[in-house]
């Protein structure tokens, strides 16, 4: 049988680096032939060879209703035939703006960006600007798009600044960065002790996703809000992961934190490319045309992938919705849990909202070095085996998952048999 899998990535190889239009996609870490998708529907996506998965990728999470969801795909058709985009003001773009505020309370203003890298680079530039200083402080192991001042990785030592983690990063930029540990309370005080008067902003991922599920501690997140506030830097949380997937108002809703600035992306586009920041309006204000911030954008508030967002934000309303997907989201790890616990291979799991995370490890790590210090090797085996016998999680340890509405209660039970199979096939190694 022709893969044409293998020949689509030969082909794109020869065109694309690396063959992909993001590095993740390329299955560098977990080896083989990434799956060229051809369509996708609910649950499910279907390979160029045919071959069906019940998907937890779900675009890395906007799919959260189910992909191709028949009532957003009208919602764009019907917004492509009135124009693909203007480049002036929608009335479309007023009623997105107003939904968010109303949903998420702690954003009185909001600017609509095209990618999640786009908003956080822009919080930050916003966060200097108002405060007028240059530091910013980051965590290991989070994700914040790929600008060059977050592109850091931590130095060699507590209050060293950061080393670029990409080529073409100049050090200059980095140096402005502090990298600090995720869940570390003390080295954060001692941080501020120290420089506190020179940070503009701490940006965080308020359950971190990019380095797979971690949750913060409840004396993280305190310890967040009262330093930054005590100092006046500006607190960032960056919800482009977690905005409208761990719950409806966000992380923010769930640790009862009111952060200065939101960053939001994936759920919020619905699958096209929409993400935004807002915040409080003394500092969104500081944005250009009313302020000396610039920040713009061509395509900014584009009209079709605001219909797709409205309409998202319109379904995930309804009632029972995270109810459904929370219950989905925790009968799924529980079944692995259990699936696992059957074979005695090292491994836990855990889940907010619709978003989850699978550890090959005896406990649920608390940072960077806890999940680096799993078995990935464990992983790579069970990722292979489910997407051969067709359920697809990302292609990484590092990378949370998604469950969407589309996930019923019969398709989770179909997911954690196959899985059980996968692990007592590791187990008899
Ligand atoms: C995905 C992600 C980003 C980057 O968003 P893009 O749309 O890929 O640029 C930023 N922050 C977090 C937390 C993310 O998960």
């Amino acid at each position: 049988m022709t893969d044409r899998n293998e020949q689509l990535f030969t082909r794109a190889k020869a065109v694309i680096p690396g063959g992909v239009n993001s590095p993740v996609r390329a299955f560098g870490s977990v080896g083989g032939v990434p799956r060229f998708i051809k369509r996708a529907e609910g649950a499910f996506v279907w390979d160029e060879n045919g071959k069906r998965y019940i998907d937890y990728v779900g675009s890395w999470g906007p799919a959260i209703v189910g992909h191709a969801h028949p009532e957003v795909l009208e919602a764009v058709r019907e917004a492509a035939l009135g124009g693909l985009s203007f480049g002036a003001p929608t009335e479309a773009e007023i009623v997105i703006a107003e939904e968010i505020c109303r949903l998420v309370p702690s954003v009185e203003r909001l600017r609509l960006v095209s990618s999640g890298t786009e908003a956080t680079m822009s919080a930050i530039r916003l966060a200097r600007g108002y405060t007028g200083r240059d530091q910013i402080v980051k965590f290991e192991g989070c994700y914040h798009g790929h600008s060059d001042s977050l592109l850091v990785k931590a130095g060699s030592g507590l209050l060293t600044f950061g080393h670029p983690s990409s080529a073409g990063v100049p050090a200059d930029f980095t140096k402005h960065t502090l990298v600090l540990e995720y869940n570390n309370v003390a080295q954060l005080e001692e941080t501020f002790a120290q420089a506190g008067s020179q940070i503009a902003c701490v940006i965080l991922e308020p359950f971190a996703g990019n380095m797979n599920l971690v949750r913060p501690t409840r004396e993280f997140i305190r310890a967040l809000r009262e330093l930054t506030a005590k100092h006046g830097a500006v607190l960032i949380y960056d919800e482009v992961m977690t905005g409208f997937r761990v719950a409806l108002g966000g992380a923010q809703s769930l640790h009862g934190i009111t952060p200065d600035l939101t960053t939001m992306g994936k759920v919020i586009g619905g699958g096209m490319p929409l993400a935004a920041f807002g915040g409080k309006r003394e500092i969104m204000d500081c944005i250009s045309p009313l302020g000396g911030v610039y920040q713009a954008g061509t395509l900014s508030g584009n009209p079709v992938a605001v219909a797709a967002g409205l309409k998202t934000l319109e379904i995930i309303q309804r009632p029972g919705f995270y109810e459904n997907l929370t219950a989905r989201t925790k009968q799924l790890v529980h079944g692995l849990k259990q699936a696992a616990e059957q074979t005695g291979i090292a491994f836990t799991a855990d889940s907010v909202g619709g978003m989850f995370g699978l550890y090959f490890s005896g406990s649920l790590p608390q940072n960077y070095a806890d999940m680096a210090a799993s078995n990935i090797e464990a992983f790579k085996t069970f990722f292979h085996g489910m997407l051969e016998r067709g359920v697809s999680f990302g292609p990484s340890a590092y990378e949370a998952a998604f469950v969407s509405a589309a996930h019923t209660e019969e398709l989770v039970a179909e997911s954690v048999a196959i899985a059980a199979d996968v692990l007592a096939h590791m187990a008899s190694y």
